[in-house]
């Protein structure tokens, strides 16, 4: 499957997900990634980022190349997805802060460009939390 890359100018939101899972054993880029390239069959892990639970951010899919994480609205979107279903780290919301404030630095993108996957998917409950929780980080901790 040959990949579609895309201008980087076309990128107009950020889109955030969970994995569904608060297994040990998947909360691990490795693990997702074999599940979409090996299950799914896609030519790579379907996210641009994940943050596991210790808050470390891995790079998933190539920003350049068009995810695979929201149908209809993968064209133009950078995917993150955090390790979890119920049980999230303040060190994950606080890793996503960072991330997303860089990527919104670059794309120049404000708050309002960045949507749970569920405001697409009526259907689904992912991420699981409020987006707003991840401004909530501004300061280091909850406030
Ligand atoms: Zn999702």
């Amino acid at each position: 499957m040959v990949d579609k890359i895309r201008d980087l100018k076309t990128i107009k939101r950020i889109i955030v997900h969970c994995s569904d899972t608060d297994l040990d054993s998947m909360d691990n880029i490795d693990e997702i990634r074999r599940i979409h390239t090996q299950e799914k069959h896609w030519s790579d892990i379907g996210y641009h980022y994940f943050i596991d639970k210790r808050g470390k951010v891995f790079a998933g899919r190539d920003i350049k190349k068009v995810g695979a994480h929201c149908a209809g609205h993968n064209f133009d979107s950078i995917g993150i997805c955090f390790s979890g279903k119920k049980e999230f780290t303040d060190k994950q919301f606080q890793a996503a802060l960072a991330l997303i404030n860089e990527l919104m630095q670059k794309f120049k993108l404000g708050r309002w460009d960045v949507y749970p996957h569920n405001f697409y998917n009526k259907d689904k409950s992912c991420p699981n939390f409020l987006i707003t929780k991840i401004w909530k980080f501004e300061n280091g901790t909850v406030t």
